[in-house]
């Protein structure tokens, strides 16, 4: 097997704990995966304004995939690059009840639903204005019937959503459906979008989602308008096998999905692109816990989980998640967030205690 880099990104804050910890118990497990840590991302530009460092890119370039925590800003320059620069459009997030998780429902068993959120486009473009911008446009508002302008003094943002966009992130939730249900899963894909109110963007994705469906005879396909799916989310969450959804549709409903089996220290992230992956916990970088030794690093190793699976490392992976099972079912050294009071160090040190058994 090739020994693939893998560029490290810590972030600020608790996530960078978690991110350095997790680290830790990599490099104590034979993963034959070289780690580059790299924790200045951030140059500043010769018009004065931040970007990315020319040794963070080298970095990110030269390695299989990236490890990253989260940034509330220093290190945004790397992470628009991971995700704009290296055109990762799928979000891939897992939602998975591990027993002896806290959860508000009375009976999270078997809830196992991946949400595959489109990451490049959307309101993420973040294309900003005042509405006096709109004016020369001449658009009208088919609910208000008046142009943007004409409604006083306020913000407009851009949603955009191509068929390009749509057509390949579809596809993607799809194969991942097809893998899913070899290992067991239900094969279906649920489309989810505001279609009936905005017919020209979420409209577009749902055509697109219909398209591919057709390719795919194997996997069952259902569409919901994204309120009903908010609600079916929590009322019946073990009906979802893959959720397909817009970037920030997919952004809020995998944090509501994530409270249902324990909260964000446990929510993993990947996101993929032809030929790069990163990954990341979908936590922020919490810095309300920050310096307190308590961060969950659960969230991050299951991304790390998932890049092990990327780098082709499936059984250590597995095996991983099998442990992480075994820490919340034993439930003796669990972390504040999820009712108990150990450290992140405890918490790493007794999964590696789980690897071994
Ligand atoms: P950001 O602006 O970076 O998104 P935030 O504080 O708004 O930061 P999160 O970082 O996602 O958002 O945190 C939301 C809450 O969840 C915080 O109270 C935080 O402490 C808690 N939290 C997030 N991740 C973890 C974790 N891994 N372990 C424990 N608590 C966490």
């Amino acid at each position: 097997m090739t020994r693939d880099r893998i560029c490290v990104i810590p972030g600020e804050d608790a996530a960078a704990e978690a991110v350095m910890h997790v680290l830790g118990l990599m490099k104590a497990l034979d993963t034959g995966l070289d780690w580059h840590v790299c924790e200045n991302t951030s140059a500043i530009g010769e018009d004065g304004r931040p970007q990315l460092a020319a040794e963070a890119k080298a970095a990110i370039d030269s390695s299989r995939a990236t490890l990253f925590g989260a940034t509330g800003g220093p290190n945004a320059a790397a992470l628009f690059y991971l995700r704009w620069g290296k055109q990762t459009f799928a979000n891939v997030r897992p939602t998975r009840w591990s027993a002896g998780m806290p959860s508000p429902l009375a009976k999270p068993e078997g809830i196992d639903l991946a949400i595959v959120r489109e990451n490049l486009e959307d309101a993420y473009v973040l294309i900003e204005g005042d509405l006096a911008q709109l004016a020369p446009l001449k658009l009208r508002s088919r609910t208000a019937g008046i142009g943007p302008e004409a409604m006083g003094e306020g913000a407009f943002s851009v949603k955009a959503i191509t068929r390009e966009g749509s057509l390949r992130v579809a596809r993607f939730a799809f194969e991942l459906a097809r893998q899913r249900k070899a290992t067991g899963g239900a094969g279906r894909v649920t489309a989810s979008a505001k279609y009936n109110m905005q017919p020209r963007t979420d409209g577009l994705f749902i055509e697109c989602a219909r398209e591919v469906a057709n390719d795919f005879a194997d996997i069952d396909f259902d569409v919901l308008i994204v309120d009903d799916c908010a609600h079916r989310i929590v009322r019946d969450p073990q009906r979802f096998d893959v959720l397909l959804l817009p970037n920030l549709y997919g952004d809020i409903l995998s944090d509501a999905a994530a409270g249902l089996t324990g909260g964000l220290g446990l929510a993993a992230s990947g996101c993929y692109g032809g030929d790069y992956a990163y990954f990341e916990s979908a936590h922020g970088t919490a810095p309300d816990i920050a310096g307190k030794g308590i961060v969950n690093p659960v969230a991050t190793l299951l991304s790390a989980a998932m890049l092990l699976d990327y780098c082709d490392r499936a059984p250590i992976a597995s095996a991983l998640r099998d442990a992480i099972d075994r820490l919340h079912a034993d439930g003796r050294v669990l972390t504040p967030d999820v009712g108990g009071i150990a450290s992140t160090a405890q918490v790493c040190d007794a999964i590696l205690e789980h690897m071994q058994i």
